[in-house]
């Protein structure tokens, strides 16, 4: 239905009408997320829908989803739709996506008036929510300037304004007028975000003022908002940095204020304290801290150097996989960090990906060609790309290499599964402003793995992915996380592979994910066009989430290198393939459990295990003794025998996070035992005799458990 030339008017104005003054009967039917539905007479607010469920979702209600659309409560619906009210609550624990995206929003248009209101000439160019928070972007006259001592007083401003509740009021004007009253008001940089909005397509600008219209602060802002100040239950000035306009260091200079806002106090205030528990977490800080790895430019940024201390976290952790996937039935190779250009051109690779990529490696001869040609680079990159210059590339992925293994054999349908592992280092060009200690890399080890297999066995081998996943979560203490189940979008045809095998194996998914016991989203659109995938998020120690590896089914990989087996009617037929690597990379894995663990790891994992510490010269003797026996044991066990002080022996040992210290004295050597210190507590736990040490210890690695030495020999600890 188009609206009437009168109500365009009235729209513009802001004005929302009831169905009476309009004298339109049209019903309006909305579906609910439940599926049911409620008719209305004319057009329909979601503030009215929400009150015509209940008065407890009108309080709670902030906005809402109309056929997929973020919008205001007040926003008008003038034709049947789907909608689902947003809420925000005082006093829930967690708020929705949606909710805190409406409310950080909002709170940036609140402290954008906070500011204007303490430095009047402050221009506003641009303030979006982002991870977290939200920011806005400033342009401060010479001799400006906002620092950290100002948050206070910003956020006082801002409280007032909050304490107002005044509503977030929107009104529209047609393009032309909306761009000559942005004119009239000379900011170049409002100027210029109208001036996109309409070269995007937008036929009206619209205006939020924080309470009426002409009177109050307003901002030109597409929205939408929380119906009030007063639904910012929680904010804070975070932050400062500088910034540029449109991003381009060569444009003005900018000052970028950092806030975020919540539905309450009480979460704002998890969220603070979340934020310092990150901080003190933080792998890169802890990395150094117990010299587990090093990132050194003149190696290359991205590029992670495992010391002895984080290579010994690594070696551990990948044999515990190996182990399990060896019992999977899974077989090792071994492949090359480099392969030909022609394999990648292939796997559709390169160049659709090279971007991704560090450049190719030319072939000497070619290149001597090529430099006798006067070749341009221009030249040489078309030359690539055709294929007329051969070279080679650092592996983007181990999938090709396991390819060519797999066809290096004639297969028969009694070889399936074949089941290919390996520990694979890859390359990828990320953008440097993108990497990020060990969590975004250039080069990365995945616990890679491809299994070749008939499309009927794809339920047995995903089940047994997710096994492996769920046995070795288990033994980390990893006790929460979900999958993902990635499915077709069913209106597309993006999809390679026979949509009978597309059935079978995301039912595969699914079920393998049910069987597993832990949450999972099953997710149409989600998949790749080559096949549904398995992805896995795991929750931290302070409830944040990360998203590790994938399982994912390839109809086109097995296409493209045109595999084959031979089946039981003795003709040919295509293998599917499946890539695995459940923990991502072995940098990213080990970079969460850092912050997971905070750096203090269970025995098996610790780079040294057990510090023997003599309390004197006296002791020195029996403390290697110590040590030599827990050595014989297989276990990690240092010895500090310099000259300082005991007390400052404890804390070098506690700022390793070694997990037990056993401390000798005289009295130790003379009746064979140890005075244990356990990382964590403050205070020597008393004297037990070394062997039954040794034996706990013993176990509680082998065991591959966390803690268990501690809680056998001093139960009450
Ligand atoms: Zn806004
Ligand atoms: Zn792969």
């Amino acid at each position: 239905m188009m609206p009437s030339k009168w109500l365009m008017i009235k729209r513009q104005r802001g004005i929302l009408l009831t169905p009476p003054e309009l004298g339109i009967q049209t019903m309006t039917t909305i579906q609910l997320p439940d599926g049911s539905t409620r008719d209305f007479n004319g057009p329909v607010t979601p503030a009215k829908v929400a009150e015509s469920i209940g008065p407890g979702l009108a309080q709670s209600a902030i906005g809402a989803r109309v056929d997929g659309e973020l919008v205001d409560l007040q926003f008008k619906i003038e034709q049947d739709a789907e909608i689902s009210i947003i809420t925000a609550r005082k006093g829930e624990s967690e708020s929705s996506e949606d909710a805190l995206w409406l409310i950080r929003h909002s709170a940036a248009h609140v402290m954008a008036e906070a500011i204007q209101r303490l430095w009047p000439e402050v221009q506003l160019v641009y303030g979006p929510p982002v991870e977290g928070g939200f920011y806005y972007d400033m342009w401060l006259p010479a001799g400006e300037r906002i620092s950290s001592d100002d948050f206070e007083k910003i956020e006082k401003e801002m409280k007032s304004i909050v304490d107002e509740n005044r509503p977030f009021t929107r009104y529209e004007m047609p393009a032309d007028e909306g761009m000559q009253k942005v004119e009239s008001e000379g900011s170049k940089y409002k100027i210029d975000n109208a001036r996109r909005a309409i070269d995007a397509g937008s036929d009206a600008l619209s205006w939020y003022a924080t309470g009426s219209p002409g009177e109050d602060w307003e901002d030109l802002c597409r929205g939408p908002h929380v119906p009030t100040t007063g639904r910012i239950g929680g904010f804070k000035v975070m932050n400062i940095a500088a910034s540029y306009w449109h991003g381009d260091s060569k444009s003005d200079n900018l000052t970028r204020v950092y806030g975020t806002a919540f539905t309450d106090k009480k979460q704002l205030k998890k969220h603070l304290h979340q934020l310092e528990e990150a901080r003190k977490r933080d792998h890169r800080v802890i990395g150094k801290q117990l010299k587990l790895f090093t990132i050194d430019e003149a190696v290359g940024q991205g590029l992670i150097l495992w010391k002895p201390a984080g290579s010994i976290i690594r070696q551990e952790l990948q044999d515990f996989i190996s182990k399990h996937t060896y019992r999977q039935g899974y077989d090792q190779v071994f492949t090359p960090h480099i392969g030909r250009l022609e394999l990648y051109r292939t796997s559709g690779h390169f160049p659709y990906y090279q971007d991704s990529q560090y450049p190719p490696i030319i072939e000497r001869d070619q290149m001597t060609v090529m430099a006798e040609e006067g070749c341009s680079c221009g030249d040489l990159s078309n030359r690539l790309e055709t294929g007329e210059v051969e070279g080679y590339l650092l592996k983007p992925m181990n999938c090709p290499h396991h390819i060519r293994i797999y066809a290096s054999e004639q297969r028969s349908y009694r070889d399936l599964p074949v089941r290919l592992a390996e520990f694979g280092t890859v390359y990828r060009h990320e953008q440097s402003g993108e990497l990020s200690g060990m969590l975004r890399v250039r080069g990365f080890t995945q616990d890679d793995g491809h299994l070749f297999c008939m499309p009927e066995q794809i339920k047995d081998e995903i089940q047994g992915c997710l096994q492996l996943v769920k046995i070795i979560f288990e033994t980390l203490g990893i006790e929460q996380y979900r999958v993902r189940v990635g499915r077709r979008d069913p209106q597309s045809d993006k999809y390679v592979g026979e949509e009978s095998n597309w059935e079978l194996a995301e039912a595969a998914c699914v079920e393998a994910a049910e069987l597993l016991g832990v949450p999972f989203e099953s997710e149409e659109g989600e998949a790749a066009f080559y096949g549904p995938k398995i992805d896995f998020v795991v929750r931290d120690a302070i409830g944040r989430d990360w998203q590790l590896g994938t399982v994912q089914v390839d109809y086109n990989l097995p296409e493209r290198f045109d595999l084959t087996y031979i089946g039981a009617d003795n003709t040919t037929h295509r293998p599917v393939m499946i890539h695995r690597a459940p923990f991502g990379s072995m940098e990213r894995f080990i970079g969460f459990l850092i912050e997971h663990y905070a750096g203090a790891f269970p025995a098996w994992l610790s780079p040294e295990q057990v510090r023997v510490l003599p309390v004197s010269n006296k002791t020195a003797d029996y403390a290697k003794k110590v040590q030599a026996d827990l050595r014989a044991h297989d276990l990690r066990a240092g010895l500090d025998a310099g000259d300082e002080r005991l007390n400052a022996k404890v804390r070098a040992a506690a700022e390793l996070k070694i997990p037990y210290v056993l401390v000798v004295g005289p009295r130790d050597e003379e009746n064979q035992t140890v005075s244990v210190r356990v990382h964590g507590i403050e205070k020597d736990l008393g004297a037990v005799a070394l062997d039954d040490f040794v034996q706990a210890i013993a176990k509680e690695v082998a065991d591959r458990a966390h803690g268990t030495a501690r809680s056998t020999l001093f139960p009450d600890a």
